[in-house]
């Protein structure tokens, strides 16, 4: 019984935003000064588990938890936990988390326990002095440990590094031999003007195209069809022998193969990043004991997924295309 939307598209893949809360604040993602939910409106862990294990009995087969940082949110590993007996059912597929790695050492070998064998990190750069600045809070040394530790406890890593004009993009070369010295992935992706942050969004904004016709000046560069289940397009990079990914919302348009949607810590179900368009699952859910409720309201919803997204870097306006911060729903 899959959930079919209106374009044909099969949602097969749940993104929970278990926390709107972070360690750091990265200044593409939150202003240093963020005003985060109040703790009462959180759902609890066991309504997470509950809504999550509704969405995998309606055909949702890989789970991403991701937030604000997933790993700050308290006892987040008895969610993980729980989550993990639709994996030996065989019900879902894939659980697995997206974190910038400040708490990895502390629970990657209980994730891989758990059955999580992927997980990406995000990192934006390899210098301490620049990952200090870019994340505010952030220490790089602690989120090498976690990536060693990730991979110690034999999970597959990929790095994610969002591309920001004169940030990072000479480093760009520098972190691929890295990470493929290492048998992990990378993929790149472009800031998506989500919320208001404190910098000015086109003065950070790089087009891929441009990153990646500098990138083959020095390697070889061969488009291939893998794929992750995610929007980026992959090419092999024959120097380091390694893949190497592009996610590019703002140059291509990724929205006829979106299978996804994303439910944040409150309860609200986004069925586009790109878009406002929102359900409420809170109220069904608390209204009654059974789980009915619930399952028309994500029928409802799903029946209103859109088209695509209408992403604009505006430098006129200035204003960001949607007015939640990434940390809500987790990217
Ligand atoms: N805190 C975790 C992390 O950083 O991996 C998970 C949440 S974070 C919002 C998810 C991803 O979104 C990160 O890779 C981050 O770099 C990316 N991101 C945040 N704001 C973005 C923006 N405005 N445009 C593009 N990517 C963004
Ligand atoms: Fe936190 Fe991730 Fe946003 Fe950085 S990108 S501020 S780590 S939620």
């Amino acid at each position: 019984m899959d959930m079919i939307d209106p374009f044909g598209r099969s949602i097969s893949y749940l993104r929970v935003s278990v926390t709107d809360r972070c360690d750091f604040r990265c200044t593409y993602c939150m202003a240093e000064d963020m005003a985060f939910l109040p703790k009462k409106d959180l759902l609890s862990l066991e309504e997470l588990d509950r809504i999550c294990t509704v969405f995998i009995e309606k055909g949702v087969k890989k789970l991403r938890l991701t937030g604000g940082e997933p790993l700050v949110r308290k006892n987040i590993m008895h969610l993980v936990r729980q989550l993990s007996r639709h994996l030996a059912s065989g019900a879902l597929e894939e659980l697995t988390l997206t974190t910038n790695g400040s708490q990895l050492a502390r629970f990657a070998s209980e994730l891989a326990d758990c059955g999580v064998r992927r997980i990406n990190v995000s990192l934006d750069t390899l210098d301490p002095d620049k990952f200090h600045a870019i994340t505010r809070w952030g220490n790089l040394a602690k989120v090498m440990e976690g990536i060693n530790a990730a991979r110690a406890a034999g999970l597959h890593v990929k790095l994610n590094a969002v591309a920001l004009k004169d940030f990072n993009d000479h480093e760009i070369p520098e972190m691929l031999r890295w990470a493929h010295g290492r048998g992990m992935d990378l993929t790149v992706i472009e800031t998506m003007p989500m919320g208001e942050i404190d910098a000015d969004r086109t003065d950070q904004y790089l087009p891929l195209s441009l990153l990646r016709a500098n990138l083959e000046r020095q390697f070889t560069l061969t488009d291939i069809p893998y794929k992750t289940g995610g929007p980026a397009r992959y090419v092999q990079v024959a120097e380091t022998g390694g893949r190497l990914g592009f996610i590019t919302p703002m140059t291509h348009n990724f929205c006829e193969s979106c299978n996804r949607v994303r439910l944040t810590c409150t309860g609200t179900l986004y069925m586009c990043l790109g878009q406002d368009d929102d359900a409420d699952l809170r109220a069904p859910l608390r209204a009654s004991e059974g789980n009915e409720l619930l399952s028309n309201a994500i029928d409802e919803a799903i029946g209103r997924k859109p088209k695509g997204h209408d992403f604009v870097i505006d430098r006129r306006t200035k204003r960001p295309a949607v007015a939640r911060h990434m940390s809500v729903t987790g990217g």
